[in-house]
């Protein structure tokens, strides 16, 4: 990988296209100014959506790619299943990272990494969103306070039907009395996967200088560190096992 992890913020971009009231939040569309954001922690970033293309993901794309972000919502099964499974190869045999945002739980991607229904409890009602760090060691929380406050956001709640997390590095507190596991990791293959909760479109939380300080935490630790070389298969019997074996 380049010095700089070479980052692709993928948006359904249908939201901002089709209402007036979206549109009015994120007149550039949510991958853009995801993007822009982490253009500001230096990273190099590209960004791609549903209607283009092949998804605007192909071959040569995901090959310049070492994290993809990930922004869905409302036609996740709009996302051709040869598109999914090319990124998915390219996560598990290939190292890419990826770094799931907000509705992209029930992404086909996200769904297939993890084998469950990823499924939670939600609520659209302005609550008032806290965000614990409760992992304040791990790469993903530096530099952040000990609790991220968003004034509106709408409500994730347990049970959010994932896997049990690797690491968990955020817990959300909402108005409602829920909490949420609302940032966490998981490996599948050679890849590395965050999760990460806020970003609903009618809300300007990807604006937010901690969140978007989160999600560059969340690329660089997502992308591959070039450490490691993987083996595998039948290994024929070079000199060195056959010294061993004849000791
Ligand atoms: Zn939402």
């Amino acid at each position: 990988m380049s010095a700089l992890p070479r980052i692709t913020v993928w948006n359904e971009f249908r939201h901002e296209n089709e209402s007036e009231e979206i549109r009015a939040v994120y007149p550039d569309g949510i991958h853009n100014a995801i993007a822009a954001g982490l253009r500001k922690h230096g990273l190099e970033v590209q960004t791609a959506w549903l209607d283009q293309p092949e998804h605007g993901l192909t071959d040569e794309v995901l090959a310049n790619t070492d994290v993809l972000v990930w922004w869905g919502h409302k036609v996740h099964h709009e996302v051709d299943w040869e598109v999914v499974n090319r990124v998915h190869k390219r996560i598990v045999e290939g190292g890419m990272g990826l770094v799931a945002l907000h509705s992209g739980h029930m992404s086909r991607i996200f769904m297939k990494l993890m084998g469950t229904t990823c499924d939670l409890k939600w609520r659209e009602a302005d609550d008032r969103e806290r965000l614990w760090v409760v992992d304040p060691t791990h790469p993903i929380a530096a530099g952040l306070p000990e609790c991220i406050v968003l004034e509106a956001e709408e409500m994730y709640g347990e049970h959010f039907d994932v896997p049990a997390p690797d690491e968990l590095i955020f817990v959300s507190w909402f108005t409602g009395g829920e909490v949420f596991r609302s940032g966490a990791t998981w490996k599948r293959g050679l890849g590395r996967i965050f999760y990460f909760r806020p970003g609903h479109e009618s809300y300007p939380t990807y604006y937010n200088d901690d969140i978007i300080h989160v999600i560059a935490n969340g690329c660089k630790w997502a992308a591959p560190n070039g450490l490691g070389s993987v083996v595998r298969g039948n290994i024929k019997v070079g000199p060195e096992v056959a010294r061993l074996q004849s000791a």
